[in-house]
Order: C-alpha cells, then structure tokens, then sequence
C-alpha cells in the first residue's frame, strides 16, 4: 500500500536530528518497500515553547508491502537512535495511507500556525485510525502528522549533508570561505547560505547534531551542482528535501492577536522608537482597537535603524512572532512615511541669520539687526527610510521566514 510516513521529536539539544534518523528509517523500510519521491521537512510553530532546536518535521512516502514489519523496523530504529533518555524528546511515528492526507491539512496548518496539544494528535489518529508509534508521552505525534499532511503552495529544496557517525560532536572541518564562494556564484538560486554584513556562515550548524551543513535553494540541480564548491571535512551522504522553509507559511493575517503565534498585520505606529540596555529596540501600533508592542532585538543588527528612524503616523505592515505580548519583527513593509518636521529658531528678516533666544519666554532676537520674532518655526526634514519591505539580516532569519529575494514585491531593501 501507498504509505506517508511521518516522524517527528527524535532528537535532544544535545545531539541528533530528526532528518538523519527518517533517513535512516528510510534506508530500513527498503526491506519491506519502495520510496517515492523527495523526503519533505516542514518547520512547525516556531514559537512553541517545548519545541526541539528547528522544531522540524519529515515525511516521505513509500510503497510498503509489509505494514506490520515496516512498523517493527521503525520501532527498532526509534529505540536505537532516538536521544530517548532525554526528558524533552518524545518521539511519534505515524503511517497513513494516501487517502487520508487531505483529512490532515487543517491539522497540520494550525500545527505550523497554532498551538496544538499531544490530545489534538491522538483524536485525529483515532477518528482516522491511523497505525502509528508513540513513545512517552508522544508529542512527536503533533509534527509528524503535520509533516504529513502540509499542503506546500509554495516550497524550497534543501540540502542537508551528513558526517560521518565518527566525526559527530567534533568541531566542523569547513573552508568557510567557499561557502561565499557558492554564494556569489549561486545566488539568488540559492540563498541565506551566508551573511555578508556579519560574517557568518548560516549553512553551517554550530550544534553537535550529524548535520555538516545545509543549503537551500529553488532548484535541486542547482545544489547537487553548489555542493562541489565548498571545500569541507568529507560527508557520509547528502540528502535533498522539499520544506516550508523561506515561505512564511507561519503567518497568521486575521483575527486577534496571541501569544505563540506569528503575524502579518497593518497599523499605525503610535509610540516613538525607543531602545532598553542591549540595544533592543520597541515602538508601538495601533491595530484597529488594540495597541501592540513590537520589538527589533539586538540580533537583527542593521535592521534595528530602519526601526529607529520610525516616527508617530507612519503606517506600517509588520511580520513576526509574537510572545509576552510583544511582535518580534522578522520584516516590515513600510506603507506610508509621515513627514518629520524640526523646530528652529526663526531667521532674522533683516540679515537672514538665524536668531538666537532672548530669554525663558522672551522669544527670539537678533542682537545685531534688533529684530524680533515670538514662536518658533518647523520645518520638514527628509526621512531616513523609503516606503517599501525591510528584512532582517540573513544572520537574525528563522527558518519559515521567506527572505525578500524571494517574494514577488515592489520596493525591497534585501539584506544579503
Ligand atoms: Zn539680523
């Protein structure tokens, strides 16, 4: 039978990665069957808070003869490789036939936008029947039926290459310099490889998980191509992915606004920027009734003066997470700029010089032509920013955030 197979919350912050063990599980289950396609990895709810590392997920769909057997072989591969003595790694595996994938497309859009309980996942696979496995208290269950049944309007491939089981937790033997290498030749085909402004190399995992590195892109001859150019401690193998990775498949553009969940919402900005020690900077929007807070941490570097230079009336679209009643900005969409004025002093009509003070509540003079003036007078001063999209720098991304290279918009300021 025609089998997706999901997995999810194999592996621990202290090592391991969900994606090597389905690929494991993958090469096991040839035994009893035949793979289909691409294997998909799909970021959940970036804002779970028990969420592992990337909160990712994978499926693969498969041709099984042998369901029984097939599970006896995902259960032995669980119990080998998954961290299970971790306490926050609660592995679930499930198998479901390709009829029942529509029934899981809502599930799986409230689990990568919504807060879902371990309850939700088990009613859907009783309602189901869905064969499946769950060890202690079976969270993965949540992620690997999303993983499941996510429909991907719009996707990426990703590259993921694997060390070798001896070199796992060694530091990462890379010339980091190809990866700028790959970069220049390969954008925007390939993208958020690396961070130019600041010198990192996002490709490049500092975890002690099996990853040596992962590259993503829109083409997968592209990167099959890209991998030849990085100069790196040899890898085991290499897998390509499809994922909802750089698609901003997270957001939420309705309703109220939540903790735990990410939105794209318009407002007006209402409080003038300010900055809190660290170097984090908050302003807020007025949305319809309500007033939301919105944060640039320190992280999102040279985007925090784009921040800055808001001002009260400017209208704005923001993106981002929001906790602790706070938008965590991955971009923003610059809707309208209000204009900013200055006060000055007057000028003197006689010289043209500026005036100077007279005194508290004398208004102003010019000592040399003895003329007056009362009131100060404004003047408008040009804007720092332009109307349009800012993002933050490839370094400060997450993984569902959909870089600017990619959308299809007028007026982007792209942070490369
Ligand atoms: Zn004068």
């Amino acid at each position: 039978m025609r089998l997706w197979i999901g997995i999810d919350d194999t592996d621990s912050l202290e090592g391991m990665c969900t994606t090597y063990i389905a690929l494991l599980l993958l090469d096991e289950l040839i035994e009893v069957g035949e793979p289909l396609g691409l294997p998909r990895l799909i970021r959940l709810n970036p804002t779970i808070p028990y969420k592992t590392r990337g909160n990712g997920a994978v499926s693969f769909q498969m041709e099984i003869y042998d369901l029984d057997r097939a599970m006896e072989i995902a259960d032995e591969v669980i119990r080998s490789f998954a961290e299970l003595e971790d306490e926050n790694t609660n592995p679930g595996v499930v198998f479901v036939e390709e009829e029942k994938v529509p029934f899981l497309r809502e599930f799986a859009e409230m689990a990568i936008k919504d807060v879902l309980s371990i309850n939700d996942a088990l009613k859907v696979i009783e309602r189901l029947s869905i064969p499946h496995l769950k060890y202690k208290n079976g969270r993965g269950l949540i992620g690997a039926l999303a993983s499941v049944g996510a429909r991907l309007d719009d996707f990426v491939y990703e590259l993921l290459a694997y060390r070798y089981p001896e070199r796992f937790g060694k530091p990462r033997i890379c010339d980091l310099e190809s990866f700028y290498d790959l970069d220049l030749r390969f954008y925007p085909v390939i993208f958020d490889t690396v961070d130019w402004c600041h010198n990192v190399v996002m490709a490049v995992p500092g975890t002690p998980c099996p990853v040596l590195f992962g590259i993503r892109g829109e083409k997968i001859e592209a990167l099959k191509e890209a991998i030849n150019i990085l100069k790196t401690e040899s890898w085991e193998k290499y897998a390509i992915f499809i994922t909802n990775h750089a698609t901003d498949m997270h957001l939420i553009s309705d309703g109220e606004v939540r903790d735990f969940r990410s939105y794209k919402i318009v407002g007006e900005v209402v409080k003038k920027p300010y900055e809190i020690v660290g170097g984090h900077v908050f302003f807020e929007i007025r949305v319809g009734e309500q007033i939301l807070k919105c944060a640039a941490f320190e992280p999102t570097k040279q985007f925090r003066n784009v921040v800055r230079a808001l001002i009260p009336g400017d209208k704005v679209e923001v993106y981002g997470s929001v906790k602790n009643s706070t938008l965590n900005l991955e971009k923003i969409n610059i809707l309208e700029l209000q204009k900013q004025f200055v006060e000055l002093n007057p000028i003197c009509p006689s010289c043209g010089k500026r005036m100077e003070s007279a005194g508290k509540n004398q208004g102003f003079r010019c000592r040399k032509c003895k003329t007056r003036a009362f009131d100060k007078i404004r003047v408008e001063i040009p804007r720092k920013i332009e109307t349009g999209f800012y993002e933050v720098p490839p370094c400060a991304r997450r993984h569902l955030t959909k870089p600017l290279i990619r959308m299809k918009v007028a007026k982007r300021h792209i942070f490369r």
